[in-house]
């Protein structure tokens, strides 16, 4: 059977010039004579697999050298928790915008250790835009600011970055991370499950500013201190050394590309032809309507009718253009474009849909 186009919002599409290296070094790595998978973290071998993992995340993004680089496991779910167990020091407020289901589980997770107040919601409008922030709501001594930079499920994103003066910045990256330009000295953290943009599922980035260390609750389980990990190296227990590994050869994949601003360049043209196709369609429409909100990496659609959207990933999925089905909560369809979907597979994409528009 041939590749299919993989639309999944994660775990996602991964490049194909990674999984054929991957494929080539899975039974002998290198020299070491065994896999990867068999490897002790301990190893000198596996030392410089997650060295240069680490090195290539740091210069991808311009990661200053007053943060530190972990892999942890637990996914993004647990920096929900992991989160405020680390930076409710003083005040324990936080302020959090609601832009969807992961942004709600992220506050309510942190309102079981200090106070969460709630400077923007988009709920009333299923979140299908980014909620204007007023800065005068924001609490002046919060320990932090929490948002989610792209709302995986709704398809938007915020273009311009809150500005939350001396309080610490923390955003859930986990579908936009190694999409596009940051600047990372704005965040306090930043932290991504793998699995949409980076790699398998298994490791969460976390790249948390120095001076945010060694100030978690007492009551922080070891594993969920960041300082713990940040002192060893990401190598307190036994790392998803796989999971790392496949990390490394995405970002050497991005490296060749030419790095963020090249991915970020074709992303930019990938979301254009889709977003362009759904505003002239006369069948299909795409859910966020304010440009300015929409995610580069999700597109969720729809038409007016159930029949006709079940009809359409059906025909899809048929002609090898899967996991269009949109999250249950939204309906219809998204198209989850991360950066190892190529061109290619957006532009027949449209082409797809055009033909059924015709058909139907
Ligand atoms: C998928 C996703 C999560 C949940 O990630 P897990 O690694 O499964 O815990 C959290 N936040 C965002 C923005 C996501 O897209």
């Amino acid at each position: 059977m041939e590749r299919v186009y993989n639309f999944s919002a994660g775990p996602s599409t991964l490049p194909v010039p990674v999984l054929e290296k991957a494929q080539k070094e899975m039974v002998c790595y290198g020299d070491a004579g065994m896999s990867v998978m068999e490897m002790s973290h301990r190893s000198g071998a596996y030392q410089a697999i997650i060295d240069e993992c680490e090195a290539l995340i740091r210069s991808l993004l311009g990661v200053g050298d007053n943060y530190k680089v972990m892999f942890l496991q637990g996914g993004a779910s647990s920096q929900f928790a992991m989160v405020p167990l680390n930076l409710f020091s003083n005040s324990k407020k936080a302020d959090y915008v609601l832009t969807g289901v992961w942004a709600k589980k992220a506050a309510k997770e942190a309102s079981r250790y200090g106070e969460v107040n709630i400077v923007g919601s988009s709920e009333d409008g299923t979140f299908s835009y980014i909620p204007k922030l007023d800065p005068a709501t924001f609490s002046k001594d919060a320990d932090y600011f929490h948002f989610t930079h792209n709302n995986t499920i709704y398809g938007t994103r915020f273009k311009e970055i809150p500005e939350v003066g001396n309080v610490p910045l923390v955003t859930d990256m986990s579908s936009s991370i190694l999409s596009q330009k940051v600047d990372v000295n704005k965040f306090g953290i930043i932290y991504a499950g793998a699995q949409k943009n980076m790699g398998p599922a298994g490791v969460t980035l976390a790249i948390v500013r120095e001076d945010l260390l060694g100030k978690a609750l007492d009551v922080t389980p070891t594993m969920f201190n960041y300082a713990t990990h940040a002192e060893n190296g990401s190598m307190f227990n036994t790392p998803p050394c796989y999971s790392i590994y496949i990390c490394k050869l995405v970002c050497e994949w991005l490296r060749d590309l030419g790095g963020i601003s090249a991915i970020e360049e074709i992303n930019i043209r990938k979301a254009a032809i889709l977003y362009d196709f759904l505003d002239n369609s006369k069948m299909f429409r795409a859910t966020v309507t304010n440009p300015d909100d929409r995610s580069m990496m999700n597109v969720p659609f729809v038409t007016d009718s159930d029949e006709l959207n079940a009809k359409f990933i059906k025909e899809a999925t048929a002609a090898g253009f899967v996991n269009l089905k949109g999250h249950r909560s939204v309906g219809g369809m998204r198209a989850s474009i991360y950066n190892a979907m190529p061109v290619e597979g957006v532009e027949k994409l449209v082409e797809l849909m055009k033909k059924f528009e015709t058909e139907n």
